[in-house]
């Protein structure tokens, strides 16, 4: 029998570090707070209506491929591709905006505000796709042991990119397109990352290369909690066994070296190796009591957005809604502005409907339809009272029927809603921020916390608030990270 492991967590990064490591003939036994696995890529099943609770949609497919080519096994789910992307709808304006991977077509809805609008987004995209390839293997996909390492791979970048460097995503797009219809649609992508196109840098026009070009959006068939199934019963067979209800609060270890990790009840789990998949700035404060990552430095740092999430089944069918759809207002730069730290946004609130019973006929019963809404919020040291939920959830729920000509109100069967409390409660996220840890340059890299601990030489992180980010295909490309680390102890 080969080493032993345990994983902390059993989020998207846990489950794929897990998988690939027992493949690679390790003892791995999972250990997770909650009472299924999935983290944020999580399932509720309520009143005979099935939700996915956090991702809705996901890219870079082949990162997945690859993730099952290197663990010898068939991808366990099947994906859908998305196209539309998504649709946006404006408060002052009737139109619905399709999003559209084919840019003839998406082109032909600017044609009154945005003249050229083909030959723009195509020289915009050509720009995003350099800057992909430039940089993905060289930055995002690896491990940096110093900053040094990572000021060598940045040089390794073509300079010609520098620039970006010093710009914001809404001034990369500027540069491009001339109406605010066009600037609006093509920056929202950065709200993906958990910030918005003001304060995130140019360098993530990354994204746009991605939804548009590279690869799409997908969808999982049956729900996006199918992946997490598929790697459940994928790690079933190889032998790893995943034991829920385990909070870690405490440890032992001696001469550098991680003995063994402590739950709630007082339990010792012991290991050769540890992997910590909760948030790794989080777990590093309130678990392994590190000063530079206690609360008030926390707070410190740049964290993504908060969500208010709704979850909301109808006895009624919208056959006229699409599967994914942007509702925002029409005061985009000043609600961009405040979104994150003025609680006041939403009395105006933006926010994006799934409708995961459209291609899913089994989330909902006959006749029904699965709603998942969500809205970004300040985190909760901007606003610690979430007393106003109901309120705030129904006058979004009110505003959907208005702008989709149906009131779904009267048809409400069952409703769930999450604050950033429950999020932070449920996954341990710093403050309630959805995504973790921001992606301000200096956050980034070997600025990040970093995938192996600073003490203990058999403790390594993998997840979102770790190299390389937030995302689905960014928790799969940091379990591949975390686990070449681990490998590559003796
Ligand atoms: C509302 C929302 C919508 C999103 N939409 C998308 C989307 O459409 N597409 C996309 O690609 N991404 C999306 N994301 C981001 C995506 O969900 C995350 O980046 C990804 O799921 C993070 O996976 P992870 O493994 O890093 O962490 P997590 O999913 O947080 O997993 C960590 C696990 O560790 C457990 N844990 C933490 N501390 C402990 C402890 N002390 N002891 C035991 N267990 C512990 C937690 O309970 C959790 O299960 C969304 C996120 C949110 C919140």
């Amino acid at each position: 029998m080969g080493k032993s492991v345990l994983v902390v967590g059993a989020g998207l990064a846990g489950l794929a570090a897990a998988l690939r490591l027992a493949k690679n003939g390790y003892s791995v036994h999972i250990v997770e707070k909650n009472s299924q696995p999935g983290g944020r890529l999580n399932q509720l099943k309520k009143e005979g209506f099935t939700f996915d609770t956090g991702p809705s949609f996901f890219s870079m497919s082949y990162e997945f491929k690859q993730f099952a080519r290197d663990c010898g096994i068939d991808l366990p789910f099947r994906y859908v591709e998305l196209d539309p992307l998504y649709t946006v709808n404006f408060s002052n304006s009737p139109k619905t905006w399709y999003l559209y991977k084919d840019i003839k077509k998406l082109a032909a809805q600017f044609e009154e505000v945005e003249p050229d609008f083909e030959e723009k987004m195509r020289r915009y995209l050509d720009k995003c796709r350099r800057i992909f390839h430039d940089t993905v293997d060289i930055v995002i996909k690896q491990n940096f042991n110093s900053l040094f390492d990572f000021g060598l791979a940045l040089m390794r970048v073509n300079p010609v990119h520098l620039p970006i460097l010093f710009r914001k995503f809404n001034q990369q797009v500027n540069r491009y397109f001339v109406s605010a219809e066009a600037r609006r649609m093509v920056s929202l992508v950065a709200f993906f990352l958990g910030r918005t196109p003001f304060d995130t840098s140019a360098v993530y026009t990354l994204l746009s290369y991605t939804e548009f070009m590279h690869d799409g959006y997908y969808n999982v068939e049956g729900g996006m909690y199918g992946i997490v199934e598929g790697l459940v019963r994928e790690l079933d067979k190889a032998g790893v066994k995943i034991t829920c209800n385990t909070e870690i609060t405490g440890f032992r270890g001696a001469n550098g070296r991680l003995e063994a990790f402590t739950d709630r009840s007082g339990q010792e789990w012991s290991a050769d190796l540890f992997l910590a998949n909760g948030d790794a700035a989080v777990f590093r404060g309130s678990v392994m009591n590190r000063m530079a990552f206690s609360p008030e430095k926390l707070d410190r740092m740049e964290w993504t957005m908060g969500y208010l999430t709704i979850y909301l089944g109808i006895r009624r069918k919208l056959p006229h809604v699409n599967h994914h759809n942007y509702f925002l207002g029409d005061n985009f730069e000043a609600y961009a502005r405040d979104v994150r730290i003025n609680p006041d946004t939403l009395q105006k609130p933006y926010y994006y409907v799934n409708v995961i019973s459209k291609y899913n006929d089994h989330c909902a019963p006959e006749g029904c339809e699965s709603l998942f809404f969500v809205c970004p919020v300040p985190d909760l040291r901007y606003k610690p009272d979430w007393s106003d939920r109901e309120e705030i959830a129904m006058s979004i729920i009110s505003d959907f029927g208005k702008r989709i000509g149906q009131d779904i109100v009267p048809d409400i069967l069952t409703k769930t809603i999450y604050t950033p409390l429950e999020w932070k409660e449920q996954f341990n996220l710093h403050r309630g921020s959805g995504l973790g840890l921001s992606h301000k340059i200096m956050q980034i890299g070997a600025f990040r916390p970093k995938n192996y601990d600073e003490e203990f030489k058999n403790l390594f992180y993998a997840g979102a608030s770790t190299i390389p980010g937030a995302g689905l295909p960014m928790a799969i490309i940091s379990a591949n990270l975390a686990f070449e680390r681990m490998t590559a102890v003796l």
